[in-house]
């Protein structure tokens, strides 16, 4: 099999250099380039790969209207106030038209859009190769890489896909309130796997405080579980040391220490509670940091970017080789006749595809 040439991009030095030079532009164009996944995205997202890791990226979540574009907004100007640049990516996986739906996001944080330290950028990416979290993952590095100390990736709902959001983040804060009656519903949905922080918005309203306490119970319960999973010679133990501490392990093999997501009160509209978040987020980077967890994050980041890779080669370059399709069309009577099958044929062109790839690639 053979492989076509990528063409020579003649843009690209000039597009990489006006990025270095922190020019606005040259990221806008960055970023649209990555999101449509236009010819030479990768090119791109290879030379950048070296510069990313320095940013903290934090993932917001939650029901709509809950308040996270408004708590967004505090948190911009907060690190903003402490001299901080930040990158923010809102993200509506739930909504076809996610252009249209966050309009209202970027409005509600024009104040702080007008700021040059600050790049807020909604992602609309629908059907695209390797699905919205690929997308917002390779546009969180772009951030990276142009030099925001924080990146901001904001999502809408509480589906798989924003689960799949918060593996891109290294702390992530999910903010409910207290009159979406179904907070508790969305925690069993998969939330609670992945808030490091909870924030209880709108404590301004009453059921605040009710909300606060049902999730620290929800939280208990789920620590019960986990020390009574640990084998009983350990358990003791190990039940004493997170009382002692405040924390417990999240399973038997972390070693003994562990982090248990504050549930904080916010008024976001009001901007109270924005430097309690704040804290709790350097207090939760700082847990990552020192157990190591935080390279393990990105780690499992960076092994999710080569399967994104891998599936974007083979979809692009495997089913546009004529020789594969040749391939493919030459069996198909046997197919029809049940002298092989679509499965045997797959995994013939899988070890034939293999091996030219390899060649190809060299
Ligand atoms: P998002 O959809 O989660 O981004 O929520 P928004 O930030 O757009 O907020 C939804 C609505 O709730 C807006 O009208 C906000 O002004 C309002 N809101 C946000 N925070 C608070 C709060 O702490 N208290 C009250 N009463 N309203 C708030």
């Amino acid at each position: 099999m053979t492989s076509v040439p990528s063409p020579p991009r003649a843009w690209l030095p000039q597009l990489l250099e006006a990025f270095a030079a922190r020019k606005t532009p040259a990221l806008a164009r960055v970023v649209s380039l990555v999101e449509n996944q236009s010819p030479g995205f990768e090119e791109v997202l290879a030379a950048l790969h070296s510069r990313t890791g320095r940013a903290r990226r934090i993932g917001l979540t939650g029901p709509p209207g809950a308040g996270k574009s408004t708590l967004a907004s505090r948190l911009i100007e907060y690190y903003r106030t402490a001299g901080l640049e930040v990158g923010v990516l809102a993200v509506d996986p739930t909504s076809p038209f996610s252009g249209g739906a966050l309009l209202g996001d970027r409005i509600r944080m024009e104040d702080v859009a007008l700021d040059p330290g600050v790049f807020i950028r909604s992602l609309a990416t629908r059907g695209s190769l390797g699905g919205i979290s690929a997308a917002t993952r390779a546009v969180a590095d772009v951030l990276d890489a142009f030099g925001f100390d924080i990146v901001l990736i904001e999502t809408v709902g509480v589906g798989q896909s924003e689960l799949e959001i918060a593996r891109i983040a290294d702390s992530t804060v999910v903010v409910l309130v207290p009159e979406s009656g179904d907070s508790i519903q969305v925690l069993k949905a998969g939330l609670m796997e992945i808030a490091d922080i909870y924030v209880v918005n709108k404590a301004d309203r009453p059921g605040a405080d009710r909300l606060r306490n049902d999730i620290q119970a929800m939280l208990a319960m789920r620590r019960g579980q986990v020390l009574s999973n640990v084998p009983a010679h350990h358990g003791v133990a190990l039940a004493r040391m997170g009382t002692a501490r405040g924390a417990v392990p999240a399973s038997p093999e972390a070693g003994g220490e562990s982090w248990t997501p504050p549930v904080l009160r916010a008024v976001a509209v009001r901007g109270e509670g924005t430097e309690a978040i704040a804290r709790a987020l350097d207090k939760h980077f700082e847990y990552l940091r020192s157990t190591g967890e935080l390279q393990k994050r990105r780690q499992h980041r960076l092994r999710d970017q080569v399967r994104d890779a891998v599936e974007h080669r083979i979809r692009s370059r495997f089913w546009n080789d004529a020789e594969v399709t040749n391939f493919v069309d030459s069996l198909l009577p046997a197919i029809e006749r049940g002298e092989t099958s679509p499965y045997a044929v797959a995994d013939e062109l899988l070890a034939r595809g293999v091996r030219a790839f390899v060649r190809s690639e060299k």
